[in-house]
């Protein structure tokens, strides 16, 4: 699919300054500035109105004003993934929860917390490991990214295999509707919901339902040890068939990342081997048996256990890494992980020499390269290529979504690829939520 024209300029009459002016005559002076450069970058260098509501009421209003504006808002953490997505079809202005950073409440004994969106999932985290507990969830990404911007993109990470998703650790949202309108689903406490939980809704919806106010979590007690083995093979076959022995086995490790020989896998693992890095995170007997059990498990393999220091090199390397800035394309595939092994095959032929990583336990393959990479895929082949790849991910059941690609790839290859079924569902949900198209319109998936 195409994507839509996108005509991002400000509306006729709804000039930079006047929206800054509008907003700083309501709000006060620092309640809005005109960004540049790499701040709240959307996908070009254009300056654009940000908004910095301070509370909820702020946020209301401010959205209150847009509507009666007919202001077409992008809503924004940390403003540091906005051009994750389809570009959006007309913006006026963004609208960030950066300054909306308080914590709300937190209960130890009970293990929730409620916060504003703003505040960034680092800080939170280092903040409950004083009690010794965290929000379970370790996407790729800037150390700014906030807890409300995590849960819009339903960003996750390696820890994914033990911890799940973003939404499962959601118990409660409040949200400020496209008109201003504030809503609450779910609770504070974590058996409150009876029937679907629509809070649950919001997590992975990319700001074009509404923007997310405050959350509730549950959390999580913070495991005291950890252990990091790393397997390697020639082959990816033979270290998924480990993947799945482990899976089936009782062992519970945190993360199971599978890495591709490339020259820039982080340290300490070896460049020029397939390496399966298993994570085990728990209390200090659990970790010793699981780890002794998963060693024999791979007793076949060659294998390395890192030492404390070597581990927490190479998961903070890892995270680093999935972001670089020299990394010009970012694809994420999905597939049933049983089919994991065979969607390596299919990469390995259609898009050759791409750095490939996985979350081998979920079947999320991310696939990296530079920009060499587009020489070597000759200029009319590149989209072709993609596409191809797009079809045989599709064609097993899975998805192909581009995290990050230049323009003249995005612009004739649609980021999310095709919604089948769901699409009507989500158009339904869009037009319910957000009637007017207020919200990051042509954003998300089937231009939504
Ligand atoms: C270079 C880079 C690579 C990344 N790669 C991955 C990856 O591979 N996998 C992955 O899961 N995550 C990835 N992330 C995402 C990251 O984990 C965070 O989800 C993201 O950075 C959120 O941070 P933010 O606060 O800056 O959100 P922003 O960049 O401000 O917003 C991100 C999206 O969420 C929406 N949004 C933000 N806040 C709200 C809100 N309060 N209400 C409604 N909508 C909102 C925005 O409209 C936008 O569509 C990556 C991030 C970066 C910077």
């Amino acid at each position: 699919m195409e994507n839509p024209q996108s005509e991002t300029a400000p509306a006729r009459g709804s000039s930079l300054d006047k929206i800054i002016h509008r907003l700083r005559e309501m709000f006060g002076e620092d309640r809005a500035v005109i960004a540049s450069g790499s701040d709240f970058r959307i996908d070009d260098e254009r300056q654009r109105a940000v908004a910095f509501p301070h509370n909820i009421e702020e946020l209301s209003e401010t959205m209150k004003l847009a509507d009666a504006e007919r202001w077409r808002v992008i809503p924004a953490g940390a403003g540091t993934w906005l051009e994750m997505g389809n570009r959006p079809t007309r913006f006026d202005l963004i609208v960030s929860t950066a300054k909306m950073n308080r914590l709300l409440e937190y209960e130890p004994a009970d293990l929730t917390a409620t916060v504003e969106a703003g505040v960034p999932l680092l800080a939170f985290n280092r903040m409950a490991a004083e009690h010794r507990q965290f929000i379970p969830l370790d996407p790729f990404g800037d150390k700014r990214s906030t807890i409300g911007g995590v849960i819009a993109t339903a960003s996750s990470g390696p820890m994914r295999c033990a911890y799940g998703a973003p939404r499962d650790w959601l118990i409660g949202a409040t949200v400020v509707h496209a008109d201003g309108h504030v809503t609450k689903a779910g609770g504070k406490v974590v058996k409150n919901v009876a029937g679907y939980d629509l809070c649950k809704l919001y997590a992975g919806s990319f700001g074009t339902l509404a923007v997310i106010a405050e959350m509730s979590f549950k959390l999580r007690a913070l495991p005291p040890c950890e252990k990091t083995i790393v397997f390697y093979s020639f082959n990816a076959e033979s270290l998924c068939s480990l993947v799945a022995r482990i899976t089936d086995s009782d062992l519970q490790p945190a993360a199971m990342e599978l890495i591709a020989p490339s020259d820039e896998a982080p340290l300490p693992i070896e460049t020029d081997k397939f390496a399966l890095a298993i994570r085990f995170l728990n209390e200090p007997e659990a970790v010793d048996s699981q780890a002794a059990e998963a060693l024999k498990l791979g007793s076949e393999f060659r294998r390395a256990i890192l030492s404390v220091a070597d581990a927490t090199g190479f998961w903070q390397a890892y995270h680093e890494n999935e972001t670089s800035p020299h990394t010009e394309f970012i694809f994420r595939l999905s597939a049933l992980p049983a089919d994991l092994n065979a969607l390596i095959g299919d990469i390995s032929r259609t898009l050759p020499r791409s750095n490939l990583r996985a979350h081998a336990a979920n079947g999320v393959v991310r696939l990296h390269a530079g920009l060499a990479w587009l020489d070597d895929l000759k200029t009319k082949e590149r989209p072709r290529r993609l596409a191809e790849m797009r079809r045989l991910v599709q064609s097993r059941g899975g998805q192909m979504v581009i995290l990050r690609a230049p323009d003249e790839i995005k612009n004739q290859l649609d980021v999310w690829g095709d919604a089948g079924q769901t699409e009507s569902l989500m158009r339904a949900l869009k037009d319910k939520f957000d009637p007017q198209a207020t919200l990051n319109p042509g954003r998300f998936v089937a231009g939504i």
